[in-house]
């Protein structure tokens, strides 16, 4: 029986999506080639990529309102720098809610200095600071939508003048959002829309060529758009995956639709984490995610006992990211209720026992 994967990243894919997507690996649309030795170039393939795109914007709902929509590689680490580099020219101000920010904010350092509008470093990334000033004559503002590793998400996201980029590597088609709120959003395809290998930009063209700095080719946004994400060979197994994965949602009826049901499986899952005395929840209450649930044991001696508990039950990728230990239930759009159901279950037998 497969397992439930609660893996942080790479994550569950729906069973349907790795079923085509094996098929295409031997056979691609019957045509007796598999989807990894045809060209880029060929119609096929160049219809793969033009249908990943249109079903980017029709789920984030985004057609006819200039944006352009990318799948590139070197994952979302590399925007870190590729957002610096396109839009970056005096200075741009982030909020810093987790490792990853903190990242991109190293990485954009390398080209000026940058303004933390506000961090919950000092906390170790329990929650999302609030009421900050975003100065209106700064280049952008970035921020993270949702924080993999400490478990919190934004839940609003600030009005501001200038333009707003967002890493939404881990929750991005996990909720309903007014995406015409950002002007570039970016996320690693392999948490919530497909296998490792490509990243997805959503940019709105307006924002780009206002910088002095050369941009190398290949990290220049208007060369990716206007070359198709083709500039080089793509990642084809992994836009061709992804755009299998988005096709599954839309099928559900879309963000809408999964959002009720990550809606109802976090909320199971935070209320064991709250009644059950023996775990705590990491993240500050009103900032959690719910895509990434962060929780630990509060007595360690029950630990073996658990950890066999949830092998035996099937659970896998429950271990907390090497930084913070403790537990992390990533439960990315794939991942049914049931799986959900079955470690609340194991946590509550654990009770028992105790
Ligand atoms: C995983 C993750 C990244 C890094 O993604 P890579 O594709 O490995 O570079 C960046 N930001 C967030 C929010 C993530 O969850």
């Amino acid at each position: 029986m497969k397992k439930h994967n609660f893996s942080a990243g790479p994550s569950i894919l729906p069973p349907e999506v790795l079923l085509q997507a094996s098929e295409a690996v031997l056979n691609f649309n019957d045509d007796n080639l598999s989807l990894l030795e045809i060209s880029h170039r060929s119609k096929p393939f160049v219809d793969v990529m033009e249908k990943a795109r249109a079903l980017v914007l029709e789920l984030l709902n985004l057609e006819g309102k200039g944006y352009k929509v990318l799948f590139l590689q070197g994952g979302a680490s590399t925007q870190f720098l590729m957002v610096a580099l396109n839009l970056l020219e005096k200075r741009a101000g982030y909020l810093n809610t987790g490792s990853w920010s903190d990242k991109a904010i190293a990485e954009a350092k390398i080209y000026d200095d940058i303004y933390e509008v506000a961090s919950s470093k000092e906390a170790k990334y329990n929650y999302i600071p609030k009421g900050y000033d975003i100065p209106s004559d700064y280049d952008y503002f970035h921020c993270t939508s949702n924080n993999t590793i400490f478990g919190t998400q934004m839940k609003e996201f600030p009005k501001c003048s200038i333009p707003l980029i967002c890493d939404m590597s881990s929750d991005i088609f996990s909720r309903q959002l007014d995406f015409t709120k950002f002007d570039l959003i970016y996320a690693g395809a392999q948490k919530n829309m497909g296998p490792a290998g490509t990243t997805l930009v959503v940019v709105k063209e307006d924002i780009l060529g206002k910088v002095s700095r050369k941009i190398p080719s290949i990290m220049d946004y208007k060369v990716q758009i206007s070359k198709s994400s083709m500039y080089n060979t793509p990642p084809v197994f992994a836009v061709y995956t992804s755009m299998l994965t988005l096709e599954w949602l839309k099928n559900l009826g879309g963000i809408q639709a999964i959002e009720k049901v990550n809606d109802i499986k976090a909320r199971l899952m935070y209320s064991e984490i709250d009644l059950n005395p023996l775990f705590k929840g990491y993240a500050s209450k009103g900032d959690r995610s719910f895509m990434n649930a962060t929780f630990n044991l509060i007595n360690d001696d029950l630990k073996e006992t658990f950890d066999t508990m949830c092998r035996e039950g099937g659970i896998s990728g429950l271990n907390g990211h090497r930084s913070i230990g403790g537990y992390r239930a990533s439960m990315y759009n794939a991942l049914p209720l049931e799986s959900v159901q079955v470690l609340v279950e194991i946590m509550s037998e654990l009770e028992t026992k105790a």
